[in-house]
């Protein structure tokens, strides 16, 4: 499996310079090849863009001095963006700037190298640069395969190592835990066990609500308006990390606790049908869960299902297995079957459920593994 190891980074003013002039460089490329584009049209754009590379890469100053491979990635960028919005859901690419997030990957791994004990990681053409995080690590476990520099919206500097592991076998389990992902209470697991929403994350929101506002009100290409601009920049960076460390923890001590771990599936559709705000940041949210229980149960040799998004985990009894339409919407928080008076919280009842689903999906992958070995 591959992992990334994500540093916030410290380079000096010479260091910087370097990075810079490459993100420089290939903003260039792809804005002026999104101007080209815009101008003559798509339907050639690939010859064209091969055709006038050579020519820029020669003349323009900001160009010519990044490594060819740097550009040719941020063109590949350009050209998957363009496939992407053939398919209508995504917009037609627009200019990168300055503010936005820049990055580029390193690809000679023989050259990279993390030291944890002194803290620095040493890149090709950059040398050795400081770096901070994971505090109670000594070393990074895996072979790299590669690092990508970046700059993030709130002008700080990361690099993020991505390194390949063999898999680890999986332990035989001894517990099992179903988990109902929620906008009331982010997680409820099957015993009891509830995860509430970060405090933390919901004034950032407020911040960033008020800051909107703010920009709304000013005058666009004005200095306010870029101060304001970088202010919410550096809010939602600060929000991301806030919320990923809290993630992080909660996914780490369920994977810890728990050998058979199942969530259910995210409905895809009603994700990006829905215009609320507070929604789609939990949907996202939602989508960062899964993702980290997804490779660290697979790091520690546990086993992670998901449950069927159209499975009714919210409106079945978790004692006897009656059905009731009444629990589809959000609005009553108690389930009470009518079959055999059961009552339970209902997102305790939906990950109840969930766990069962959990189970079955582990013997079915069991039986099955079984039953073609007999064969
Ligand atoms: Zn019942």
């Amino acid at each position: 499996m591959y992992l990334a190891y994500k540093f916030r980074m410290y380079p000096d003013e010479i260091q910087k310079k370097k990075i810079n002039s490459i993100f420089d460089g290939q903003r260039y490329a792809y804005n002026y090849y999104l101007s080209e584009i815009k101008e003559k049209g798509n339907k050639y754009a690939n010859y064209y863009i091969q055709d006038s590379m050579n020519n820029l890469k020669k003349t323009n100053e900001l160009v010519a001095p990044v490594r060819q491979t740097y550009i040719n990635k941020i063109i590949f960028r350009l050209q998957d963006n363009l496939k992407k919005c053939k398919n209508s859901k995504f917009g037609f690419p627009r200019y990168k700037s300055y503010l936005e997030r820049n990055s580029f990957t390193i690809n000679e791994n023989d050259y990279i190298k993390v030291n944890l004990k002194t803290r620095k990681i040493k890149l090709p053409d950059l040398g050795e640069i400081k770096i901070r995080g994971y505090r109670d690590r000594t070393s990074i476990d895996g072979m790299v395969r590669n690092a990508t520099v970046s700059r993030e919206k709130n002008g700080k500097y990361y690099v993020s190592v991505l390194v390949y592991l063999p898999d680890v076998k999986s332990i035989e389990p001894t517990n099992i835990v179903g988990i109902d992902l929620g906008i009331k209470m982010l997680a409820t697991l099957s015993d009891g066990n509830i995860y509430e929403n970060n405090r933390y994350i919901e004034k950032y929101e407020k911040r960033i609500k008020r800051c909107h506002k703010e920009l709304s009100r000013k005058q666009k290409g004005s200095n306010n308006y870029y101060k304001c601009r970088k202010k919410l920049n550096i809010l939602y960076t600060e929000l991301s990390n806030a919320r990923k460390y809290y993630l992080h923890k909660i996914t780490k001590e369920i994977t810890d606790n728990y050998d058979i771990i199942t969530c259910e599936k995210l409905r895809t559709q009603e994700m990006i049908e829905n215009t609320n705000l507070s929604k789609k940041i939990s949907d996202v949210e939602f989508s960062e869960i899964l993702r980290q229980l997804q490779y660290k149960s697979k790091r520690k040799g546990k086993r992670f299902y998901q449950a069927s998004e159209y499975y009714p985990s919210s409106q079945t009894c978790s004692v006897c297995g009656h059905i009731d339409k009444k629990y589809k919407d959000l609005g009553e928080r108690t389930y009470e079957c009518n079959y055999c008076q059961n009552i339970l919280d209902r997102d305790l009842n939906a990950s109840i459920n969930i766990m069962f689903e959990g189970l079955k999906l582990f013997m079915k992958n069991r039986y099955l593994k079984k039953a073609y070995k007999r064969i």
